[in-house]
């Protein structure tokens, strides 16, 4: 069936929502030794591009499952199983340092790399995680401008109290503050402007479809119209094509990110894929 999973190299491995209590529990057990492993859980680096000139500007850390047994298991399929323990703090702390510490390489190597990494609902939620994340960039040595944190509209209004009080104490660190899927939750114009945040990440289904269809087109124009007033930085997701990027570029979108420039890559292989095309200088 689908070819684009079966290209990401991922096994078909469903989690069953209804999944009966036994099944679940394996599945959490699974996850439980997946964590205390250091290898199971690795992450996969998407490049985020400036739309004006093709340049890297930044890169996405995507989480990925090495099961034992099952193959690649996609986030999709395992984040929200973990959201219904307090593993997902564990794994919180781990996507973190492991960004971090490929963050810390890149610097070594002379290449400043801004890295985003994504924060579940929970865990954004959870009062600790704003200290967590101050002492993640510590034992790494990055200073803070060189992460960003993706949370998605539908956390930040599940509590939004919380949420941007948690947004607030992140970005007190110098780090930045995303808005991913944006325009697929439910926040209003009033909250957009009291969250504490640098950039808005237009969800793909809106730009997978705004060439062909002219009200996605308009809801992109908007958002990039309506983050650009507010001084935010805006990011189309889902470029698959030469046409969005040049519909983006009338748009004046500033960053882009998709299949188009590059699927997400081990870090390796994306170093070695910008270092030879002259954009990671020192
Ligand atoms: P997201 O943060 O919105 O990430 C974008 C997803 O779209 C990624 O899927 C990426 O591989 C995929 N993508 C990128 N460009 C294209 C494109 O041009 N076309 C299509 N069809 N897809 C594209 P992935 O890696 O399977 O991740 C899915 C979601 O899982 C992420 O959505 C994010 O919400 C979540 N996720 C991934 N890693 C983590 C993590 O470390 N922690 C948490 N809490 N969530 C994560
Ligand atoms: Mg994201
Ligand atoms: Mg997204
Ligand atoms: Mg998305």
């Amino acid at each position: 069936h689908d070819a684009k999973q079966q290209h990401d190299g991922f096994r078909r491995f469903t989690v069953d929502h209804n999944l009966d209590p036994a099944a679940r529990l394996t599945q959490l057990g699974d996850l439980r030794r997946g964590l205390d492993d250091p290898d199971q859980f690795t992450l996969h680096y998407q490049p985020k591009i400036a739309v004006g000139t093709g340049e890297l500007t930044g890169v996405e850390a995507l989480a990925r499952w090495q099961h034992p047994t099952k193959g690649m298991v996609p986030p999709n399929e395992f984040i929200p199983v973990l959201e219904t323990t307090s593993l997902i703090h564990r794994f919180t702390d781990r996507v973190l340092a492991l960004a971090l510490q490929q963050a810390r390489r890149w610097l070594d190597a002379g290449h400043r790399v801004p890295v985003a990494v994504n924060v579940s609902t929970r865990s954004l939620l959870d009062l600790s995680f704003p200290d967590r994340l101050a002492e993640a960039l510590e034992s790494a040595g990055v200073p803070g401008e060189l992460l960003c944190i993706e949370v998605t509209e539908h956390s930040v209004m599940s509590d939004p109290t919380t949420a941007i009080e948690a947004l607030r104490r992140i970005r007190a660190f110098g780090v930045k503050t995303s808005i991913d899927d944006y325009g697929t939750g439910y926040s209003s114009m009033s909250y957009l402007k009291l969250l504490p945040v640098d950039e808005l990440k237009i969800d793909r289904s809106f730009v997978a479809d705004m060439v062909a269809d002219p009200s996605s087109h308009a809801l992109v124009a908007s958002t990039i119209a309506l983050g650009h007033n507010l001084g935010l930085a805006v990011v189309a997701e889902g470029v698959e094509d030469p046409t969005t990027v040049a519909a983006l570029a009338a748009l004046a979108c500033n960053t882009a990110q998709g299949y188009h420039f590059a699927r997400p890559l081990p870090a390796d292989d994306l170093t070695e894929r910008y270092r030879l095309a002259g954009q990671l200088t020192g």
